[in-house]
């Protein structure tokens, strides 16, 4: 809930709204009408601005919506792209272990051919010394033999791991593409159906500012502008403004009900309406 403005009183805001509001009543005193006409006029006023409110409010509201959806597409395309990534990642890793293996794997042929030669070599030896010293050789060749083994093995292992991972994140990700797909759809949908209840909408709202005079709907636009969400005209809500959540005094509350003068919020300038204003425009 919004924190309620400070209680100073008149503010500045309200003042300028209330002057504005005011000439445009004193011209209405002038043409000496009756009270119940004074209060007919006054009601068909209210009536039309806070009408005006709520059109301009479900044109805010809208524009809000379309506004945040292509975040939701912004978000989904910045998740693939991280996939994306991801898995080419993986890819990139896939190739150094099956580089890997294939090096231990040409290592094991060298090995073997070596092996080989010692053990022709073995067959022309002159003394024990030079056996012996073949075997050793061998020996040797057999362990890095074993050593590559082991290594492709491990290898071999954490390949399966990634290929995993790969599959997994491909996977997802062919899921999200999905999920965009439908969201890019579903965007495409929104803002055409929503232009066009707006274009209807801002038809309306044109056509109920014919009802106001300009002093007036200078000062809702003004106030409209200023405000926080867009609110000009607001309900009493719980003996408070509902724009800025001041309790307003019960007797300017029984003056708000009584629709003889156009009442402004005495902290935040907004227009006040009484809920039998409110009802007959809502319903
Ligand atoms: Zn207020």
């Amino acid at each position: 809930m919004a924190k309620a403005e400070t209680k100073k009183g008149k503010t500045a805001k309200s003042k300028v709204a209330e002057e504005e509001i005011q000439a445009e009543q004193s011209k209405v005193k002038t043409t000496e009408e009756s009270d119940e006409n004074l209060v007919i006029t006054i009601e068909k006023k209210l009536n039309a601005l806070y009408n005006l409110q709520m059109i301009d409010s479900s044109i805010d509201k809208m524009r809000i919506v379309r506004g945040e959806l292509p975040l939701e597409v912004e978000d989904l395309e910045d998740e693939i792209a991280g996939l994306e990534t991801r898995i080419e990642n993986f890819i990139q890793e896939t190739e150094q272990l099956k580089e890997a293996i294939a090096d231990k794997e040409n290592l094991i042929v060298e090995s073997k051919s070596m092996i080989k030669k010692y053990e022709d070599q073995q067959m022309n030896v002159r003394n024990n010394r030079e056996y012996d010293s073949l075997t050793k050789e061998i020996e040797f060749q057999n362990l890095e033999i074993q050593l590559s083994e082991k290594r492709i093995k491990e290898s071999t292992f954490k390949l399966q791991g990634v290929q995993e991972d790969i599959d997994k994140s491909q996977a997802y990700l062919e899921e999200r593409k999905n999920d965009l797909e439908i969201k890019n759809s579903e965007l495409k949908d929104i803002i055409a159906e929503t232009e066009k209840e707006e274009v209807t909408l801002l038809e309306k709202s044109e056509e109920n500012r014919k009802y106001i005079e300009d002093r007036l709907l200078t000062a809702y636009t003004r106030i409209r502008k200023n405000a926080r969400n867009g609110l000009a005209v607001v309900k009493i809500e719980r003996d408070a403004c509902g724009g800025c959540f001041n309790k307003i005094p019960p007797q300017h509350q029984l003056d708000i009900r009584m629709h003889k003068k156009i009442i402004v919020c005495e902290y935040c300038g907004r227009i006040l309406v009484d809920n039998a204003i409110a009802e007959t425009v809502e319903q």
